[in-house]
């Protein structure tokens, strides 16, 4: 039997697609933005740090043939992510990938916690992947190509992690996934689907620093897989939601935790 329609490797392909990627300076941003392009996808690479986090990805991305623009901006600005994606359709073509994953994280005792502390993460973790999913969607809606969004969340906006204080990030990212799902139903008729990533504890710089040595052998322990995952174990769900693998997939949060959650 010839079945024609049946391609699956061209499922996952993103050449000559448009990507944009919040917080592609360090961690899982970094690996998502470097693994999309060598699916085929023109990269922007927005951060707000100022070392050479993001001239890294670029390099990356450059290696593997495909183009890219680093942009300096902060997600809690509504105005800078509006210009961000108009430089990226300017210079790089109409967008139709991104992956938000710029966000903070730390902790503190709830009964102790200052408001400046809630509403700085709330305002990155929450306000800005809202902000970010708006510009990138009115730019989709405009060029009427459809589009594929992918926020990362968190297990812990799932479950609450043993032994850390962080009332305003585990809602934030309850927040994440939550959101994610009702943009996925407000834009469902108009080509854009938005799916997110909620992964378990991965080794990036956010919890690998020295001073955590202790609470990553924790960190391990706890989960059914014994490690923590690394940032390449987050490229291939990103890649499948937002390609063209996922295409009946929209408003799903996509446990990524080495069997976390089923504990
Ligand atoms: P990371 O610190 O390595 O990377 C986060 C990046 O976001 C940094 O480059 C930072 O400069 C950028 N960023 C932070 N605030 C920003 C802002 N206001 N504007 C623009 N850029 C900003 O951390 P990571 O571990 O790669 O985290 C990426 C995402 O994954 C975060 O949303 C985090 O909450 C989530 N996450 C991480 C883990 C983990 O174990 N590392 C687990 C679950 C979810």
């Amino acid at each position: 039997m010839e079945d024609i329609t049946l391609n699956t490797p061209k499922l996952f392909d993103l050449t000559g697609r448009v990507g944009l990627v919040t917080g592609s300076g360090s961690g899982i941003g970094q690996r998502i933005a470097m693994g999309l392009a060598q699916c085929g996808a023109d990269v922007a690479l927005l951060d707000r740090r100022t070392d050479d986090g993001l001239a890294q990805t670029a390099e990356f991305v450059a290696a593997a043939g495909r183009k890219s623009l680093k942009i300096s901006a902060d997600v809690t600005s509504g105005e800078a992510l509006a210009e961000a994606v108009a430089r990226t359709e300017a210079e790089l073509g109409p967008l139709t990938l991104a992956l938000n994953a710029a966000g903070i994280a730390n902790a503190n005792a709830c009964e102790e916690m200052e408001e400046a502390q809630y509403q700085t993460l709330m305002d990155i973790n929450m306000k800005g992947v809202w902000l970010s999913c708006q510009a990138e969607a009115r730019a989709m809606l405009a060029h009427g190509k459809g589009g594929s969004i992918v926020n990362i969340a968190s297990m812990s906006g799932v479950i609450v992690n043993r032994g850390l204080m962080q009332v305003h990030y585990n809602a934030s990212k309850a927040g994440v996934i939550h959101m994610s799902k009702s943009m996925a139903m407000e834009w469902v008729d108009r080509g854009i689907r938005v799916n997110s990533i909620s992964p378990g504890y991965t080794a990036t710089p956010m919890n690998t620093r020295p001073e955590m040595v202790h609470q990553t052998r924790e960190f391990e322990s706890q989960t059914p897989m014994q490690r923590m995952a690394t940032v390449d174990e987050m490229v291939g769900p990103a890649v499948f939601l937002l390609s063209d693998a996922s295409s009946f997939c929209t408003g799903v949060d996509l446990l990524v935790d080495g069997g976390f959650c089923c504990w």
